[in-house]
């Protein structure tokens, strides 16, 4: 090969970091400067270039450059800045992004699977051109992030949670497969658009729909056998369900908004009683809003509560309350409830209002998942800080806008005694002379680790007990200094480590459920993961 397109390479090239011998070796004298550099301080280059950019989009259009012309160079900067990029190249920036992908589009980074591609998916799959894919992420773009119906443009989340999977659990990026399925849109905006990328017409539903993902999913299981992991993402609620229990039992599947988002939760509720007191069963929650991360959440704390205490599931999850736009789910509502909704349906009289519930209900536990912003109102908290002396308070609804309550109001309105994380970030917070830090239950911290961990198992199925695997191990990775500042999440900085910690987790539950194909097991399991991990620092070419 020249050295002209092995500069063009993103998956080989190293610009200016190629040495004197490789230089020589393949070709590309004279087709760089004299200098040689570290890849090190082509990071401090770049972190100090995209610094310099104001406009998140900005960045986030620098980032994707970079992954377009020096995977391992994104990658390194990626993992050695995680914190300072991850808000760039995943939430919120790539919600900004998705809404103008149609203007920002260059370079296909994923497989669009249309209508138009009906009886001919494996075809097109094998057009992409690796063969040995290890992670699919999948999304129809109905509900991207809050943000509705992006239609094709929520390709650029695919995108980011597979540069997560590589970045934070070390999946080799040539294993990772970002695809959208495009049957239509009903977003006006984008259909009026005329730099829309996507099909030009309204979503495809019932039949024709379930016949095209039941199309797609025989052809990936066809071309990639039984490990590939398929994650569904931001799918609307409606399929989303459907998705995974038609799936579940005959692919490896993984829904994120709704079983990540029950798991990180869930971590973050166990490393709160730690500092609450009591066992989950000892609790009661009331959720606002019963869609997928809602009773996602609700019955992951149930079947955690069973297996603690065995208690039947039935009976656990009458420890857990939801309200959605129509008020408390209760038994009288039964007839017109959608279905994951029934299994909330306790006995008790109608109730309207929040503040109404929580006055009845007595929640020791209060979790936003509604996507309404300011609905934890000063009322709400003070409700809860009278009936408990630490009560916790999560406001999950993304993004900061729709948040259910700021950290400060968290703060400030329980007296400094809310234990409170969110699903968007919020700095520190000085109330009565003390700082108070606030934790993202980002799902980041759980599903490249799970992801990591079903890899290297060689895992069939995924199984409820691997999710309540993964959230003991994270709730694990929480340190005495960070309850002691307020947090119930660990920093972000460590992330590689905690995924192989999550993965060694997932990994022993798969083997101890003889649902692992990798045999034997590998002794210990942390190292195995770490081992396992793709580095980004460039290798030598000889
Ligand atoms: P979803 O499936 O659409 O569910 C939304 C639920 O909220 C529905 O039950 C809906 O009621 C209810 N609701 C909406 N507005 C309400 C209001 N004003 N009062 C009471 N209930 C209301 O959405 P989702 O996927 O569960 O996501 C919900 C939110 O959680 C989003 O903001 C998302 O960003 C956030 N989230 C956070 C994390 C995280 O922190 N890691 C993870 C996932 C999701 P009906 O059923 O009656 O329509
Ligand atoms: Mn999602």
């Amino acid at each position: 090969a020249s050295g002209y397109s092995l500069l063009r390479d993103p998956h080989h090239n190293k610009g200016l970091a190629f040495s004197e011998k490789e230089r020589d070796a393949h070709y590309l004298r004279g087709l760089l400067p004299p200098v040689v550099v570290a890849q090190n301080l082509q990071i401090k280059k770049l972190m100090h270039n995209i610094r310099q950019y104001q406009v998140p989009l900005q960045r986030y259009m620098a980032m994707m450059d970079i992954q377009e012309m020096n995977e391992r160079l994104f990658y390194k900067l990626l993992i050695e800045n995680v914190e300072e990029l991850l808000p760039v190249v995943y939430t919120p920036t790539v919600g900004e992004a998705c809404q103008k992908y149609g203007s920002i589009f260059r370079r296909p980074q994923g497989l669009f699977i249309s209508l138009k591609e009906k009886g001919k998916i494996l075809e097109v799959l094998k057009n992409w051109p690796q063969r040995k894919i290890q992670v699919i992420v999948v999304t129809d773009g109905e509900r991207i992030l809050g943000l509705g119906d992006l239609g094709c443009q929520g390709m650029g989340i695919p995108v980011g949670k597979l540069s997560l999977y590589t970045a934070l659990g070390g999946i080799r990026p040539s294993a990772c497969l970002p695809i959208t399925i495009d049957v239509g849109t009903n977003n006006e905006n984008l259909l009026n658009d005329e730099f829309y990328i996507g099909l030009r017409q309204r979503r495809a539903t019932g039949q024709e729909y379930a016949e095209l993902l039941h199309e797609f999913m025989s052809a990936v299981k066809q071309i990639y056998g039984e490990k590939v992991l398929v994650q569904f993402e931001d799918f609307a609620n409606h399929n989303a369900f459907d998705l995974l229990a038609k799936y579940g039992s005959t692919h490896l599947v993984f829904n994120d908004d709704i079983q990540g988002t029950a798991s990180v939760v869930l971590a973050g509720l166990i490393s709160a009683l730690k500092v609450v007191g009591g066992s989950l069963a000892d609790h009661r929650f009331l959720f606002l809003g019963a869609g997928e991360a809602g009773t996602g959440i609700a019955e992951l704390i149930a079947l955690e509560i069973s297996k603690q205490t065995g208690v039947p599931l039935e009976e656990s999850r009458k420890k857990v309350w939801l309200v959605d736009s129509k008020g408390l789910i209760v038994s009288s509502r039964m007839e017109s409830l959608q279905h994951f909704k029934k299994p909330w349906a306790h006995e008790h009289e109608p109730v309207k209002e929040l503040i109404d519930a929580i006055k009845a209900i007595k929640p020791t536990v209060l979790i936003g998942s509604s996507g309404a912003g300011s609905t934890f109102t000063k009322e709400v908290v003070e409700t809860m800080t009278s009936l408990n002396e630490k009560p916790v308070i999560l406001a999950l609804s993304n993004p900061t806008s729709q948040s259910e309550c700021t950290a400060e109001e968290a703060y400030t309105w329980s007296k400094g005694r809310a234990i409170f994380a969110s699903g968007s970030p919020f700095g520190p917070v000085e109330y009565d002379g003390k700082v108070y830090l606030s934790g993202q239950a980002n799902n980041a911290y759980i599903f490249p680790g799970l992801g990591l961990g079903l890899i290297i198992s060689g895992a069939i199925r995924v199984h409820d007990d691997m999710l309540l695997a993964a959230s003991e191990a994270l709730a694990a990775q929480v340190t005495q200094e960070n309850f002691d500042k307020g947090l119930i999440f660990p920093p972000f900085a460590n992330i590689r480590k905690i995924s192989a910690h999550i993965a060694a987790r997932v990994a022993a539950k798969a083997y101890e459920l003889g649902l692992a194909t990798h045999l034997p097991q590998p002794e210990n399991l942390v190292a195995y993961a770490e081992s396992c991990m793709y580095s980004p620092n460039y290798r030598s070419y000889r």
